[in-house]
């Protein structure tokens, strides 16, 4: 087999075999296939697609391209979230130990930044120390220990996806269905989950950008984990807007640490709510959605899942006092307003630009590798729907670079439209597939 024949089928519009798919993820994963080839084939399948068949094929085949964990020695279910990536989405931060916090071990596998959407990773590196390359023996211990691990894909555990994943951030590949559900539904497979909630964004912010791809995308899902006898529920979430009000790594972390302490944004804590109760269904710790919902509300205000969140940074290397006293936090140089100089009510955050001006500031990568800033992003201050003053302040900025934090201001400002009406304000969730 030649890989040159595999990315010609592929930009013809063929249909892969399962055989051709192994070829090249064992290829790639090895070192053989190089950047480029893999970068070709990606931008391959990014405009021809891939059947429901190729696209279970290559989830398979990526996550064997390390261990399968099988977790039952340490408990009879574990569960675990995923998120298909948006702006502002730091759910995991705050479901995973709300979760954890009732008993029911949660094993997370995550991963970095992509394209305009962050991610889990590199905010949680926004804490010194924190680890997110824990080998398969460690991430079985700490989960045995504490009952909740979160860490990156490593040499042991869907390798295939680590090298595709970096890969397609910076080679305009990332919006492709069936590169998404592999990248999500592998790293899930190998981790060993058995009971899986996944949070499909939907909107500008979003890689699906209507609720028909989005569904198209959990359904692919849901099918691919079922078929592996997985039990997994795929839940439609909006993303025309950012979730919550903070975009940037440490910014994102503290308003995580508001949400746990009580005091978070209310879309947000909504949806972390609804997440960790279908989360606690699923994993058998509540009898219905509704006892899950009102054991995940018992052990946030309880404090639990604070406490939880505490000992999971710990366990994983983490500096407590930069979680227990937030200002340690890295913290930018030049904090600035955006102002509107007209009232009205505001009728749309274009989310893609806002995730996109905070990667310009230096909170996501260009490059394969570069290094992130994890002190800048902005803050958001108004929500579709919300009466605006002029002189109002919508965004807060915080930069590192002052030619970086004025062009931010003049994007910003292009990103969000008032209307002199009133603006309904938009749903949370739009659907669910089970
Ligand atoms: N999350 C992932 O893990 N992979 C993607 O491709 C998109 C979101």
């Amino acid at each position: 087999m030649r890989v040159t024949d595999i990315i010609e089928k592929k930009r013809d519009g063929g249909e892969l075999s399962t055989q051709e798919i192994e070829f090249f993820i064992n290829g790639y994963t090895r070192g053989e296939i190089p950047d480029y080839q893999a970068a070709a084939w990606c931008m391959a399948v990014y405009f021809r697609g891939m059947t429901r068949r190729e696209t279970a094929d290559l989830t398979l085949a990526m996550a064997r391209s390390g261990d399968m964990l099988d977790l039952h020695d340490i408990a009879p279910i574990v569960v675990d979230k995923h998120s298909s990536g948006g702006v502002g989405d730091k759910v995991s931060l705050v479901a995973v130990p709300l979760v954890a916090a009732a008993g029911l071990p949660v094993g997370k596998m995550s991963g970095r930044g992509l394209s305009f959407s962050g991610g889990t990773l590199d905010k949680l590196e926004s804490i010194q120390g924190y680890r997110v390359d824990l080998s398969e023996a460690e991430f079985r211990q700490q989960l045995r220990l504490h009952g909740i691990v979160l860490s990156g894909q490593s040499g042991d555990l869907a390798p295939a996806d680590g090298k595709l994943y970096a890969l397609r951030d910076v080679t305009g590949s990332v919006p492709s269905l069936p590169l998404i559900a592999s990248s999500i539904m592998s790293k899930k497979i190998a981790a060993g989950a058995d009971a899986i909630v996944l949070d499909v964004k939907c909107g500008s912010g979003a890689f699906m950008k209507t609720p028909d791809e989005a569904r198209d995308l959990a359904e692919t899902m849901v099918g691919i984990g079922t078929a592996l006898g997985r039990k997994v529920v795929a839940l439609i979430g909006d993303m025309e807007q950012p979730l919550g009000y903070a975009i940037g790594n440490a910014l994102e972390v503290k308003e995580a640490i508001d949400t746990l302490h009580g005091h978070g944004p209310a879309d947000l804590t909504e949806h972390c709510l609804v997440v960790a109760a279908h989360m606690l269904h699923l994993g058998e710790k509540a009898t219905t959605l509704e006892q899950g919902r009102a054991l995940a509300e018992k052990l946030l205000a309880d404090n639990a899942a604070w406490q939880k969140f505490v000992e999971w940074i710990a366990a994983q290397g983490g500096d407590v006092s930069m979680i227990e006293n937030p200002d340690r936090l890295p913290r930018a140089s030049i904090v600035r307003e955006v102002r509107t100089d007209r009232a009205g009510y505001l009728r749309s955050i274009n989310a893609l630009e806002v995730g996109l001006t905070s990667v310009d500031l230096g909170a996501g990568r260009e490059k394969k590798g570069d290094p992130i800033d994890h002190a800048v992003g902005l803050m958001l201050h108004v929500k579709v729907g919300d009466k605006v003053e002029a002189g109002q302040a919508l965004f807060t900025i915080h930069a590192n670079d002052q030619a970086k934090a004025t062009a931010a201001e003049d994007r910003l400002r292009r990103a969000v439209m008032l209307s002199d009406n009133p603006v309904k304000p938009l749903p949370l969730f739009y659907g669910i597939v089970s």
